[in-house]
């Protein structure tokens, strides 16, 4: 039987994206395929889990969320057990939300049917030090639109305009229909850093791509 590692599993409030506030229980995956510089997730140790064993978990620790969070890590990662589990959580009413670095299409059109929301990063490699992922972005963006979409893209004191016209570019020669989230890196805020944002949200809607800022909330209110 397919085996997952799992490093935490915990009931908190969303901090993040266009879903900030609500309750949502998670489920960390262990590992991710990319290296990204502002990265400060601890994946430090994991559990292996049955799918079932997951999902038993899952309903004991719901405690009232309506909503299952796969966030990692890179969920993706681990596939073939993401889907057995996911299966499980929508047939019994949960909303299943993959939080996911956008990287791996493949992996995602196994999934998506199980999926309500994907929240997909869009990794700007000004921002992330790595080289830009915008070719698996449009594979990805093109599965994730079937369902509830929307992106993330961590802005650093780093980040530079090119990548805000790569992004642009990526939206008008694709036909993207998703909200911009701007999310300013945690370990940077500053008002040089709100500044910079601001410019970026500007140009994006000038576009007409819907956009707003959203910091981690998490983090300034000191939640999991
Ligand atoms: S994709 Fe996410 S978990 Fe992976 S290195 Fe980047 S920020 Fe960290």
């Amino acid at each position: 039987m397919i085996k997952g590692k799992i490093s935490e599993i915990f009931e908190s409030i969303q901090g993040e994206g266009l879903f900030i506030g609500e309750r949502h229980l998670f489920v960390r995956f262990y590992g991710c395929n990319l290296t990204c510089k502002f990265c400060d997730t601890q994946l430090n140790h994991f559990e292996e889990y049955e799918p079932q064993q997951l999902f038993e978990i899952i309903q004991q620790r719901r405690n009232g969320s309506t909503c299952v969070v796969f966030t990692g890590g890179e969920p993706l990662l681990q596939v073939a057990f993401l889907k057995e589990v996911a299966g499980r959580t929508k047939k019994t009413g949960f909303k299943n939300y993959l939080e996911t670095n956008g990287s791996m299409p493949e992996a995602l059109e196994e999934v998506i049917e199980h999926m309500d929301i994907v929240a997909m990063d869009l990794k700007l490699p000004t921002s992330t030090g790595m080289h830009g992922f915008f070719k698996a972005h449009k594979r990805f963006l093109e599965i994730a639109m079937r369902k509830d979409c929307f992106l993330k893209t961590v802005v650093c004191l780093s980040t530079e305009e090119s990548d805000i016209d790569e992004m642009i570019r990526l939206f008008r020669e694709n036909r993207i229909h998703a909200t911009v989230v701007l999310q300013p890196n945690s370990q940077e805020l500053s008002i040089r850093l709100f500044k910079k944002i601001d410019r970026f949200k500007n140009r994006l809607l000038d576009e007409g791509i819907a956009t707003c800022m959203i910091p981690q909330l998490h983090k300034i209110i000191g939640v999991p």
